[in-house]
């Protein structure tokens, strides 16, 4: 199969294998050119598969040498389909990690159910025996509640108004107005059930009751707040409740692991492309122009880059970064910087179909949006017949050996 990008909307329905692993690659290489430090052994990381995620398997890995079990929900390829970006990036992760000497394993399924909970956990008994770091980082558009069987299903929407702003298509180069009517109260206990605290809270339940928790346990689940400009769709809107209720899991969560001497943090991350944030009205557009500015400033950061420094000199320093007054970890810091902002909010009203792409890196969040999916990686040959059927060791049926 000869595999292109097929883009439909935000998403493309396409991944391509060989690009995958180059991109993977390329965050191992700079965890490794960053050295080792003394960080987490046993990882369980809970969508792991893209994203901040994906890259705190790899700091945990090649930084720290750790041991990684990783949860993700992906699709394998089959004739007619390739499969999508974190399959690839998994075959990717392990082969790396294996041929380095490094532990990985991994368990594609539903992390919200209970089964896939089960599963981990008899995992983490017989490799790991405890789990001293467990990284929260799931972005799903659908929950099915466990106990009660109940879809819940998250929306992108403002709460108590309309929100009417500009945004991007971002394939078209199109600037527009987009009017968005405020969320239900039904949809905002939705969206908090999918992206809440709540299931956070079960995986961390269940296997402190499986007497699986390590002393010393760290939990950290992924946040983002973002600007005054974004504020109406994200932090006030329905995503933002669900992280409201991440930030009250992760309160409880700290009570629950006195007995141990654990911590649980939520870590507010610096926008990225990701294919949850390209599923954001605004936050494209909001994005490209970002990029503009802290490429320019030379502060620019992805997933890798952030995910590196906050275990590096948040997690596992020596003396470690202070938290916010709200408990928070802030490595989104370099993006809220007030130069950084007060330049958006300047070019932010004279962007337009015209003027986007010498205003904002939309070429730059193009790039990085093909790249997700393992396309415009250097050195790659798109042109060439390839098996999109690949792989990942610990999942394939003649290598199963599940506990
Ligand atoms: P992503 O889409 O790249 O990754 C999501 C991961 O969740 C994947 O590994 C996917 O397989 C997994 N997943 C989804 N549904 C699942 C299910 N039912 N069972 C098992 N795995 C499932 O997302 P991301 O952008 O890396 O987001 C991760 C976290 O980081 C989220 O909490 C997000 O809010 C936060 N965050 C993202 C940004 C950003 O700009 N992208 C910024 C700050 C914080």
């Amino acid at each position: 199969m000869i595999i292109q990008p097929k883009i439909r909307g935000f998403i493309c329905t396409t991944a391509h294998p060989a690009g995958c692993f180059k991109a993977v690659e390329e965050q191992v290489n700079y965890v490794k050119r960053h050295g080792k430090f003394t960080g987490p052994r046993n990882v369980l990381v809970i969508g792991a598969s893209t994203g901040y995620g994906l890259a705190s398997r790899i700091v945990s890995t090649f930084g720290a040498s750790a041991k990684t079990i990783g949860v993700f929900f992906e699709k394998e390829a089959d004739e007619k389909r390739t499969a999508s970006p974190g399959w690839y990036n998994s075959a990717a992760f392990e082969q790396l990690a294996t041929r380095d000497g490094y532990y990985a394993k991994s368990l594609n399924g539903d992390a919200y159910s209970q089964e896939m909970k089960e599963k981990a956990a008899a995992l983490i008994r017989r490799d790991f025996g405890q789990v001293d770091l467990i990284i929260y980082s799931l972005a799903s558009p659908r929950r099915i509640h466990p106990l009660t069987k109940e879809t819940y299903s998250s929306v992108l929407k403002p709460i108590g108004a309309p929100f009417a702003g500009k945004t991007i298509d971002a394939f078209r180069g199109e600037v527009k107005e987009v009017t968005i009517e405020p969320a239900t109260d039904e949809e905002i206990k939705h969206t908090v059930a999918v992206m809440g605290g709540d299931d956070w809270m079960m995986w961390l339940d269940y296997l402190a009751s499986e007497n699986l928790l390590a002393k010393g346990i760290k939990t950290v689940a992924y946040s983002y707040l973002g600007p005054m400009l974004t504020h109406a769709i994200y932090k006030n809107g329905t995503i933002g409740k669900a992280k409201e209720d991440l930030k009250l899991a992760a309160d409880k969560l700290n009570q629950k692991l006195k007995t141990l001497q654990g911590e649980a943090v939520v870590s507010v991350d610096k926008a990225v492309v990701t294919q949850a944030s390209a599923a954001i009205p605004v936050v494209p557009l909001y994005i490209s122009l970002l990029f503009k500015i802290m490429k320019a400033k030379g502060t620019h950061e992805g997933c890798i880059e952030q995910i590196d420094r906050l275990f590096r000199t948040y997690l596992y320093a020596d003396k470690s970064l202070p938290r916010d007054a709200e408990g928070f970890i802030r490595i989104d810091d370099r993006e809220m910087q007030e130069d950084v902002q007060q330049q958006i909010a300047a070019i932010w009203p004279q962007v337009t179909s015209e003027n986007v792409m010498s205003l904002t890196d939309l070429a730059g969040y193009r790039d990085d949006f093909y790249k997700l999916f393992g396309f415009n990686m250097a050195g790659v040959d798109y042109d060439s017949e390839l098996d999109p059927v690949v792989n990942i060791p610990s999942l394939a049926p003649e290598k199963e050996d599940m506990p």
